[in-house]
């Protein structure tokens, strides 16, 4: 870490101050940054960091889960992309089967006319697949979802089974309102837990059974309300008890009670402001970086949620990347920038969806080489608005259509606004900025969902008895509304018997809003300056202040004192 402030210091005489063309605001670009805009032959962008991960997740679908038909075959089908989308729908197997062509959809370019808008016009013509994802079964109320079984309302999932309400999880059976965690089984709230058993409503923590209300443990069993521990049994508020002790203490703790969940909810929060020691960041076997969140990662400059990775800048949740700049949502990509939810590539640039060679301005196209401007594309080459040409041709009108974008001021920026494929409050966008507005989006050309998703046919979740017990399993069939979303939502049945089963109060909150209250938690993309809590070394963190937290440790007092 220190290494890097020192090379960031040294070099600063070459860094580029702008104003960021969407927010006003200043913002630097650093030799570093630099370095790979010109390996990678991006242009120097336009807008502040913030700005650019904002306008790639005008791409990135988080979206409500609703029933639809497919454009194609009229059959049925269950989608998180818009009510009114700008693009036919149809069910994935048609999108992957020969039924359509997407070069019959082929256009000639006109030189007179903005290229976005010729690109605009075919994706608009092109579908897109009604659920993102490949071999899961009984799923279909899923998105973003792969060899997964039995799983409901849930979200970018790995081999999951019988999990519902989850986002951004792998290996993970049996569980409920679980976010971004491995391998947990049997769990039921947990963030950025991994590896463990029976843990309920805990953070951060590993190697952990039966145990509840856990930040920052690992390898504990039948612990309570505790944090920082490690290798602790029968531990409650991180107090030693018999197990004796243990048990009777337990038992007079009401968690079937939805108000008293609520206080101890309070209770969880309050000690993390307090009592908890932070670690400066997340990040684990991982050097000469900064971010937050990496793993297995070295020479990764801004990068968050990323794994397995070296030499890249201003990366946001993806994996195997070499030796590229600004990309959001993307892996096994190298030598590649300006992309969100690329999937593989090698010199890819300004790229949504794909997976390709050599390309650029391509959207939801699968094993393309030497492609330009193309959508919904498999396997292709040479092609430029779906049109084959031979490889002199192509060249010759790539070389031609890149000098009038560049006489436009399109060429080198990403893919507009005006073709995301969601309303920018129903992006992931809303995880990272929260505050975005309708105005804002508007203004830089975007769209914004206007549909009231409210309803009133259903009682308050506030009149649901306060304890499970008291509650029947034909609350199942009762519809509920969401006192802050207004949302309609149930319990389903194999919700009711694992609450039931476990002794949990019910959820009051309809499962979206849960989920995106959660995400917040993990979605900072700005460090903070504090000073260590044990050597007051001068550290930055990634906990905005209004969080309150009062002891965050350098990275080596951490290690010291709680590892
Ligand atoms: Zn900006
Ligand atoms: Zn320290």
């Amino acid at each position: 870490m220190t290494q890097v402030c020192q090379r960031a210091s040294l070099t600063s005489m070459q860094n580029l101050t702008k104003i960021c063309a969407d927010c006003k605001k200043e913002f630097k670009i650093d030799s570093g940054d630099l370095d790979l805009y010109e390996k990678v032959e991006l242009k120097v962008p336009d807008q502040c960091f913030e700005c650019r991960v904002k306008w790639h997740f005008a791409f990135c679908l988080f979206g409500k889960f609703r029933k639809g038909i497919s454009d194609l075959s009229g059959e049925n089908l269950i989608t998180v992309l818009p009510n009114n989308p700008r693009y036919p729908i149809y069910k994935s197997h048609e999108w992957w089967s020969d039924a359509w062509d997407p070069m019959a959809f082929g256009q000639n370019y006109d030189l007179k006319r903005p290229f976005f808008d010729q690109l605009k016009e075919l994706q608009e013509k092109i579908p897109r697949s009604h659920q993102t994802g490949e071999n899961s079964t009984n799923c279909d109320w899923c998105d973003d979802v792969w060899e997964c079984k039995n799983c409901y309302l849930c979200r970018s999932l790995l081999k999951c089974e019988n999990v519902s309400y989850v986002y951004r999880v792998i290996d993970t059976k049996d569980s409920f309102d679980i976010l971004y965690s491995f391998n947990l089984q049997n769990s039921y709230e947990c963030l950025f837990c991994h590896n463990s058993f029976n843990l309920n409503f805990s953070e951060n923590s590993r190697d952990c059974i039966d145990s509840h209300f856990l930040f920052d443990c690992r390898n504990c069993q039948n612990c309570f309300m505790c944090w920082n521990l490690r290798n602790k049994q029968y531990c409650i508020r991180n107090k030693q008890y018999s197990k004796e002790e243990y048990e009777k203490e337990l038992r007079d703790i009401r968690l079937d009670s939805y108000k008293n969940l609520e206080k101890l909810k309070q209770e969880f929060e309050a000690i993390l402001k307090k009592e908890v020691v932070h670690r400066e960041n997340f990040n684990i076997r991982t050097t000469n970086s900064t971010g937050n969140y990496l793993t297995d990662c070295d020479k990764c400059i801004n990068c968050f949620s990323w794994e397995k990775s070296q030499n890249c800048r201003n990366h946001i949740r993806g994996m195997n990347t070499k030796d590229s700049i600004d990309q959001t949502f993307t892996w096994n990509t190298e030598v590649s920038g300006n992309n969100s939810g690329v999937f593989g590539g090698f010199q890819i640039k300004h790229s949504s969806w794909s997976d390709a060679r050599y390309s650029e301005y391509l959207d939801i196209c699968v094993e393309c080489e030497y492609c330009f401007g193309c959508i919904g594309l498999r396997k292709k080459k040479y092609c430029i608005l779906n049109k084959q040409y031979t490889k002199g041709k192509y060249e010759e009108l790539k070389g031609k259509i890149i000098e009038d974008m560049k006489k436009r001021g399109e060429y080198g920026e990403f893919l507009p606004y005006s073709m995301g494929i969601t309303d920018y409050n129903f992006s992931t966008g809303m995880i990272y900025f929260p505050g975005t507005t309708k105005k804002e989006i508007l203004k830089l050309g975007g769209y914004w969902s206007e549909e009231d998703f409210s309803s009133t046919d259903g009682i308050s979740s506030f009149e649901l008895p306060d304890s499970i017990v008291d509650t029947k399993p034909s609350i199942s069939s009762q519809a509920l509304i969401c006192p802050e979303s207004k949302y309609r939502f149930n319990i389903s049945a194999e919700e009711y018997s694992f609450h039931k089963r476990k002794g949990f109060a019910l959820p009051r909150l309809h499962f979206d809003l849960r989920m995106l209250k959660k995400a917040h938690k993990t979605a900072v993309l700005k460090s903070y300056p504090y000073k260590c809590f044990y050597c007051e070394k001068d550290i930055m963190a990634y906990y905005p202040p209004e969080w309150g937290y009062q002891k965050i440790a350098c990275e080596e007092c951490y290690k010291q004192n709680i590892a």
